[in-house]
């Protein structure tokens, strides 16, 4: 599936089976000289298979293709690795989460964190936290490192890097002013919202995300073009039903941690509403119930930091209560 979105600008699917996002956006500009492709896919052999017949049709050529990625996602990044030609092929990608290529990237941490989150060993076991499952390669690309306001250029198009953290600590949006396109990532999606998960215990990511969302909003876009399912034009209309749904969340987190007795993170997303098909926590998928925890722990440490929660560590683990 190939959609022009903007003059030499196209939007290719890329299949991802099996999982709810359904498909990956990857945008391929035909520069003229140079190519640009932005995000890719799974390193499988299906996303392999659906780029190369969107390129084969587009006549674009990989030895004059560049590469910008917008965030640390094996959906977004993984498939680099059978696209980007050595020697040739520049690899746009931000500074903060180049460094997580390398050592166990940062797995152990995550692992440490969710077992403090009150989620059950067992269970983290039976999930596969290899490096190349989450980022899709295990090999370190030779990146070209951007920050904000850097630009990435290509055919008719200036883009400006727009750091939004959230999503994940390093996403960058592309923002092209003059013809007011914004290349959102997994930053502002139009028909779910983007999973914002904390696994640490010295970042606050839905403070980051609230604020890249407010910084977004200042921006005049006629057209976003996200990481997965549709593209739309009303961006500040998406983004105040984002921050609404966060502030609805929020307020549901404080709902359930209403006393003085004391709830993990664990514990607490087993109460949030999850809008999902299976009517209890215990039928959840354990993958699922692992995203539900990052997600529900990003929100405590948001309350938590606000004062409206206090933490307490008994036996290496967290624990929720109200601060009232
Ligand atoms: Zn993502």
């Amino acid at each position: 599936m190939i959609e022009e979105m903007a003059a030499d600008l196209f939007r290719v699917e890329i299949p991802l089976p099996g999982s709810p996002l359904k498909y990956l956006n990857s945008y391929v500009i035909r520069g003229g000289g140079r190519n640009l492709i932005i995000d890719t896919g799974l390193n499988r052999p299906l996303c392999l298979q659906a780029m190369r017949d969107c390129l084969h049709f587009l006549g674009i050529d990989l030895k004059h293709t560049d590469f910008y990625i917008t965030h640390l996602h094996a959906d977004h990044l993984g498939l680099l690795d059978k696209l980007a030609v050595q020697g040739s092929s520049r690899v746009f990608f931000n500074h903060r989460e180049a460094d997580q290529f390398g050592g166990d990237f940062g797995v152990g941490e995550m692992l440490r964190h969710s077992v403090r989150a009150g989620f059950p060993e067992v269970e983290i076991a039976a999930i596969d936290f290899t490096p190349s499952t989450i980022y899709g390669s295990e090999v370190r690309p030779d990146f070209c490192l951007v920050q904000e306001d850097d630009r990435i250029r290509c055919g008719g198009y200036d883009f400006r890097c727009i750091e939004t953290p959230g999503h994940t600590k390093g996403h960058i949006c592309l923002y092209e002013e003059q013809k007011g396109i914004l290349i959102s990532g997994d930053h502002i999606l139009n028909d779910i919202s983007p999973i914002i998960q904390l696994w640490s215990d010295d970042e606050n990511p839905l403070a980051d995300y609230l604020a890249s969302l407010q910084k977004v909003a200042a921006l005049d876009v006629d057209l976003v073009l996200p990481g997965h399912r549709t593209t739309f034009t009303d961006c500040k209309r998406r983004i105040e039903e984002l921050r609404q749904h966060h502030h609805n969340r929020i307020a549901e987190v404080l709902d359930i941690v209403h006393d003085d007795s004391l709830q993990s993170a664990y514990q607490v997303a087993a109460q949030m509403n999850w809008n999902l098909e299976f009517t209890s926590w215990e039928e959840l998928p354990v993958a699922q119930r692992w995203f539900a925890t990052g997600e529900a722990n990003a929100h405590l440490k948001y309350v938590q930091e606000q004062g409206e929660v206090r933490r307490r560590e008994i036996n290496g683990k967290f624990f929720f209560y109200s601060a009232d």
